[in-house]
């Protein structure tokens, strides 16, 4: 057995008690949390350990969990218009680049998405829409060497249209019914469960418009058949309202009518869902990734965040993607998020540090039905940890370090990274992913991407 101690940090649990603990240590006996508390009362007859983590200075907390992440868009940073509506975005500039991915792009998209991740602190994510173009097999296999827990959630749709606009998806990004339902069911088959039950596989239907309602009601079957989740974006700009309204329904009712709500069900944005449906969600126990920076950045408005948590519904937290964020930093979109919800109610108490940490934690675990196994430093779970360092100008004085962290720090503050029991990120360094080489093949795939495709922005005066 491997004995690691993380010692004399300040350890924010995220516990249902909310307990926090200052000069606090973890014990981690190979890939479980065997020791929360003072550093004082570690038991003695641990024994000794095989690693010792200085934690002074720092705080230890739950690995953040990223709920919706376009892990094909990390490549597409700085590529695409920052001052463009969402289906312009998708229409003119993401789905045409994605649309000329080949496996090699999917894959280097994937893996400097993956080192951006672990170097903020991020070690659990869910891909929600990968297309077979960008190479399944590739990706799960760079996930499992990464060392993170990731679901994969493959694609499905049988029509390239977006809501009520029909033919309006890229050609190269249209994907066939049974051929997309076959690769899921081959890539769940190969997939799901590696690396000790660190990757899980799921279905990712598109947006509605995309898919119809037979194919809907199919992905809730073969879901329920394989015991997995799945995951959609859903009400993300005011427009679909409209959709929704001329199939005479709302974004709530449609997914319970398709059999989609539930357990591992995780519907990205919701920026505009009804009271209504929120009840709906929180009695069926579906949950919504909420995604501040994206629905500002494209202008989609600011969702009901607060309003979901009171009635009960599962909010987790994501960071979307390359060109809608633009970073993959879980604790600046913790921050944002809270900031949001004190603004736009009026009221500073609307979502708390801590509200706003759980989100990014617990909420998360949740979502994808793992709450007892992660999302809080607690004995029993699985440890999935980070240490971020405050002994920094920015992070001075750390009177209160919840608040600091959430408030002051950013994911660049993140010094190390425990994944299931192993050691991922150590001193600032990933361990499991070649940091230059991602970095050189992420250019040169970029500039090949601009070359294949002419597109290439430029930025312009107002
Ligand atoms: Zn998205």
């Amino acid at each position: 057995m491997t004995r690691t101690l993380i010692r004399d940090g300040y350890i924010l649990t995220l516990n249902s008690r909310d307990e926090v603990f200052e000069r606090g240590s973890v014990v981690v006996e190979d890939d479980t949390i065997s020791f929360v508390g003072k550093t004082e009362r570690i038991p003695e007859q641990l024994g000794s350990f095989e690693k010792v983590i200085d934690a002074r200075g720092s705080v230890i907390m739950p690995g953040l969990i990223d709920t919706h992440v376009h892990l094909a868009q990390a490549l597409l940073r700085g590529l695409v218009p920052d001052d463009v509506r969402l289906i312009d975005w998708l229409k003119d500039w993401v789905w045409p680049l994605q649309g000329s991915f080949d496996k090699e792009d999917g894959k280097v998209s994937a893996q400097l998405c993956m080192l951006e991740m672990l170097r903020t602190g991020t070690t659990c994510f869910v891909e929600s829409l990968l297309h077979t173009r960008y190479g399944f097999d590739g990706i799960a296999e760079a996930a499992l060497r990464s060392g993170m827990r990731a679901v994969l959630s493959k694609t499905v749709m049988d029509t390239p249209g977006y809501a009520g606009q029909k033919s309006i998806i890229h050609p190269t990004m249209v994907e066939d019914r049974d051929e997309s339902l076959k690769e899921f069911k081959q890539m769940h088959d190969r997939w799901d469960g590696a690396g000790a039950g660190r990757i899980q596989v799921w279905l990712g239907p598109r947006t509605p418009g995309a898919c119809s309602e037979s194919l809907y009601r199919t992905v809730a079957q073969i879901a329920r058949e394989h015991d997995t989740g799945v995951t959609m974006h859903l009400a993300e700009v005011k427009d679909d309202l409209q959709y929704f309204s001329s199939l005479k329904t709302s974004p709530g009712e449609f997914v319970k009518r398709m059999g989609l709500t539930g357990v591992r069900r995780v519907f990205a944005h919701c920026v505009w869902l009804p009271e209504e449906d929120m009840k709906l969600f929180a009695k069926t126990e579906t949950s919504v990734a909420h995604c501040p920076s994206s629905n500002l950045k494209l202008g989609s408005g600011i969702a009901p965040v607060s309003e979901m948590l009171e009635q009960g519904v599962n909010v987790s937290l994501g960071c979307d993607g390359g060109p809608s964020n633009d970073d993959y930093d879980m604790i600046r979109e913790v921050k944002l998020a809270a900031l949001l919800q004190k603004g736009i109610n009026l009221n500073p108490r609307a979502l708390t540090t801590i509200g706003a940490l759980k989100m990014a934690t617990v909420n998360g675990a949740k979502a994808i039905g793992q709450e007892k196994e992660i999302g809080s430093v607690e004995v029993g779970k699985k440890a999935d940890i980070i240490i971020v360092d405050l002994q920094k100008p920015h992070l001075h004085p750390k009177t209160n370090p919840a608040s600091t962290l959430v408030y002051s720090a950013t994911g660049a503050d993140v010094r190390t990274v425990i994944i299931d029991g192993k050691l991922v990120v150590e001193d600032y360094r990933v361990l499991t992913l070649d940091e230059d080489a991602i970095l050189r093949a992420a250019s040169e795939r970029a500039e090949k991407l601009v070359e294949k495709t002419g597109k290439k922005w430029q930025l312009v005066g107002s």
